[in-house]
């Protein structure tokens, strides 16, 4: 390396939500030379998409012991994270920024807009004022740990592959391979990534005819099921992983299998055993709003007295209850719709409780990805600090954002990890300088 190499105070490897973070709270803390290294032609490419478009930026759960609930992978060690930087910062983060942000019935947070492009204009004119230099169409290929400290980078930039030295490195790269590659050379482990945040697939769909149905709650209780012959390496018990998940919430029925938030929830919390079980599993639906046997039986007993001259399809047992869905679980027992309630055979009313508290479906694979899709897997959190997500394995380092093993349920807890690590990352570099 030569004595023209460039040198920077601090280089952070990535344009997304946590290298940004990173990058502007290091500078508005003082430090100067900060550059940022983004591969693509635009930064924030992923925050443009997220929440179809409108940027659930974060979610108005205040508690950092409630907040860490919300992450399949990451749990309980992000309580002393979130004690230092949790959505309540957040918020005033952006609306120190001059971003409002707008809390939603379910607890959602976006920017008055309604745009992802005001959030994108925020962190860039953060950036911009605080005096870190983007460059784009820049990709950090090596970086070597030098003995003395600091690093040597070596970049690609088009056709040029130029090289500059730095002290500190954040890598800040998501769950892209090449990010992933920097972190094991430079001494990390990995924990493999799977897909989190998924649909369930149905083959053949038996609520087909139900595609487009939402119901709330529901009750969901995914069972992987047992190895096939051959196939014992991959079954989840085999690898020490839970078999069994619950959630209970919002579904929606599609024409593959099923959708909605409590599915992307089940599924981010079952990620990795359903991954190690082939995508195959038993999954149990109650649709009866969480109601007891005994519940259900008064409830059809009242309807059976004071509706009893109407007839079965125009009369469901609770209002909530999606008339289209009553309509296929009677047909499922054989009942005809236009039976009046009085007149209903009780061997079939029994089958329809049964089939309202419990019916089972055979889970053959994911289907498409919700409207937020992310990886489990990456850098062992054990690896870092996490009070300055420095690295423990190579001094100067910091590792932030999606490329660690850590990840949320949908809601906006994904950039709250970002917002959060990100944070962390720059605080503890600005400090650093000073020393
Ligand atoms: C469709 C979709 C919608 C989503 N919606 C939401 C949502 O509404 N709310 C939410 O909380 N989460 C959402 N997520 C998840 C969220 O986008 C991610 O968790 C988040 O972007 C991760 O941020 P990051 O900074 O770690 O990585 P990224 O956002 O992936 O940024 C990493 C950046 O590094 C660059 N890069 C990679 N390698 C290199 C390299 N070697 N050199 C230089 N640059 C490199 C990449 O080009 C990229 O720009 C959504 C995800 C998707 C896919």
């Amino acid at each position: 390396m030569s004595s023209s190499t460039p040198f920077w105070n601090l280089v952070v490897a990535g344009g997304g939500p946590a290298g940004f973070m990173a990058a502007i709270t290091a500078a508005e803390a003082g430090l100067d030379r900060v550059l940022l290294l983004e591969s693509t032609p635009e930064p924030l490419g992923k925050v443009r998409i997220s929440g179809g478009g409108r940027c659930n930026v974060t979610h108005a759960c205040w508690d950092p012991r409630e907040l860490v609930g919300h992450y399949p992978r990451g749990g309980r060690a992000l309580r002393g994270p979130f004690s230092r930087f949790a959505s309540g910062d957040a918020v005033a983060w952006f609306d120190e920024r001059g971003l409002e942000l707008v809390e939603e019935a379910d607890g959602r947070l976006f920017p008055r807009s309604n745009r992802s492009s005001s959030v994108i204009q925020t962190l860039r004119e953060a950036a911009g004022r605080a005096g870190v230099v983007v460059q784009t169409h820049t990709a950090l290929q090596r970086a070597e740990a030098l003995p003395a400290g600091g690093f040597a980078l070596a970049l690609r930039c088009g056709d040029d592959a130029p090289s500059l030295q730095c002290q500190r490195l954040v890598l800040a790269t998501g769950s892209h391979p090449s990010g992933r590659r920097l972190a094991q050379a430079l001494g990390h482990g990995l924990v493999p990534p799977v897909p989190s945040l998924f649909t369930l697939a149905f083959r053949p769909n038996p609520l087909l005819v139900l595609a487009g149905v939402s119901q709330d709650p529901v009750g969901l209780d995914l069972e992987l099921e047992d190895p096939l012959p051959g196939s014992a390496g991959r079954a989840a018990h085999t690898a020490g992983l839970p078999r069994r998940f619950r959630q209970q919430g919002p579904v929606l029925i599609t024409h593959w299998g099923l959708s909605g938030p409590a599915t992307l929830r089940l599924t981010a919390f079952a990620a990795r055993a359903l991954h190690h079980g082939g995508y195959h599993a038993t999954l149990r639906l109650d649709w009866s709003g969480g109601r007891s046997q005994a519940e259900l039986e008064q409830l059809f007993a009242l309807c059976r007295q004071e509706q009893a001259r109407r007839q079965l399809s125009n009369a469901r047992p609770w209002p909530q209850l999606s008339r289209r869905l009553w309509l296929h679980l009677l047909d499922q027992q054989g009942a005809d719709p236009e039976l009046r309630w009085a007149d209903w055979p009780r061997r079939q009313e029994r089958a329809l409780i049964a089939a309202l508290r419990s019916s089972c479906y055979a889970v053959a694979g994911r289907g498409p990805f919700g409207e937020e899709f992310v990886t489990a897997g990456g850098v062992p959190l054990g690896e870092v600090n996490l009070a300055t997500m420095e690295s423990r394995q190579v001094a100067g380092l910091h590792l932030v954002g999606e490329l660690l093993d850590v990840d949320g349920v949908t809601g906006g807890f994904n950039f709250q990890h970002c917002w959060t690590s990100g944070w962390l990352a720059g605080q503890a570099v600005a400090a650093a300088r000073g020393h």
